[in-house]
C-alpha cells in the first residue's frame, strides 16, 4: 500500500446551522476551494434547494443535466451528476429548487435517511474530502446529510444568544448519532463574519473558547466584503481575491481541517 491508497476514503463533513444567513454556504464554497488549493481532492454537495453553493462555484443551477435530486431518487449516480467547478478546482454535486421535492419522494422509503450516504459510498475513493452544504432547516434533506457525515462544522456569528440558537441542531446531532450514525460528531465551531472592533463579539468569542476549548477552530473568518462579492462572479472568495483577509482566513481554515482530520 502506498500512502495515497492507505487513506483513499473521503472524510465527509456537513456545514450546518439551522439559522439562515450565518455563513454556511460561504464556508462550504471557500473551504472546498481552500482544500483544493492545498492539493486535496474535494466534492462539494449542494444540499440546499436554493442552489447557492452551486452558483457560487460558477455552475448555472438553471442549466443542469442532472442534480442531487436525481441521485437521491436513484435516477443518477454521483459519478455522472457531479460537475467540475473550474473556478474552484473541486467537483460539485449541484442542486436547484427541484431538490425540495425530494422530501416527498423519499418519505415512503424505509431507509429514507440513508440515500445520500449510500450514494457517497460509490465515489468515496475518488476524494479526500466531501463537504455538504446544508439547508437552514432540520429536514429530511439535512438528516440525509448528517447520516452520511463523519462530522459537523458549525459556522456561527459571535452574537448574544448565538449558542442558545444551536440547541436544536445539537439535539438533532445527538438523535442522529444515537439512531442513524454512530460516527457523527461535532468537529468544531467556526467563528464567521467576525468584527474585532465590536466588543460584544470579542466577549462571545472568548466565552466560546473557554466553554468549548479545542472544539472552537483557531481560524477566525472576518467580515470581509470580498467574500460577499465573489458569488456574483461565480467564484469562491478564495479564488476571486486570494490576498483578501477573508480568503486568507479560509485558506488557514483549510490547513487547520487537513491537520484536524489526522486526529479523527
Ligand atoms: P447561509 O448559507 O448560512 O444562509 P451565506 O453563506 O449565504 O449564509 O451568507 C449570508 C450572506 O452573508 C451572504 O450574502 C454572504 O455573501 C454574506 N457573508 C458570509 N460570510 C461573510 C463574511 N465573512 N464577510 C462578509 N459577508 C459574508
Ligand atoms: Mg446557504
Amino acid at each position: 500500500l502506498n500512502a495515497k491508497s492507505a487513506r483513499a476514503t473521503a472524510r465527509v463533513f456537513c456545514i450546518a446551522n439551522q439559522k439562515g444567513g450565518v455563513g454556511k454556504t460561504t464556508t462550504a464554497v471557500n473551504l472546498a476551494a481552500g482544500l483544493a488549493s492545498h492539493g486535496q481532492r474535494v466534492l462539494l454537495i449542494d444540499l440546499d434547494p436554493q442552489g447557492n453553493a452551486t452558483m457560487g462555484s460558477g455552475i448555472d443551477k438553471r442549466q443542469l443535466a442532472a442534480t442531487l435530486y436525481q441521485v437521491l431518487i436513484g435516477e443518477a449516480t454521483i459519478a455522472t451528476a457531479a460537475v467540475p467547478s473550474e473556478a474552484g478546482g473541486y467537483d460539485v454535486l449541484p442542486s436547484n429548487r427541484e431538490l425540495a421535492g425530494a422530501e416527498i419522494d423519499l418519505v415512503d422509503l424505509d431507509d429514507r435517511e440513508q440515500q445520500l450516504k449510500h450514494a457517497i459510498a460509490t465515489v468515496a475513493d475518488r476524494y479526500d474530502f466531501v463537504l455538504i452544504d446544508c439547508p437552514p432547516t432540520l429536514s429530511l434533506l439535512t438528516l440525509n446529510g448528517l447520516t452520511a457525515a463523519h462530522g459537523v462544522i458549525i459556522p456561527m456569528q459571535c452574537e448574544y444568544f448565538a449558542l442558545e440558537g444551536l440547541s436544536d441542531l445539537v439535539n438533532t446531532i445527538k438523535r442522529v448519532h444515537a439512531n442513524l450514525n454512530p460516527d457523527l460528531r461535532v468537529i468544531g465551531l467556526l467563528r464567521v463574519m467576525f468584527d474585532p472592533r465590536i466588543t460584544l463579539q470579542q466577549q462571545v468569542s472568548a466565552q466560546l473558547e473557554s466553554h468549548f476549548g479545542d472544539k472552537v477552530f483557531e481560524a477566525v473568518i472576518p467580515r470581509n466584503v470580498r467574500l460577499a462579492e465573489a458569488p456574483s462572479y461565480g467564484m469562491p472568495g478564495v479564488v476571486f481575491d486570494p490576498n483578501s483577509k477573508g480568503a486568507q482566513a479560509y485558506l488557514a481554515f483549510g490547513a487547520e481541517m487537513i491537520e484536524r482530520v489526522k486526529t479523527l
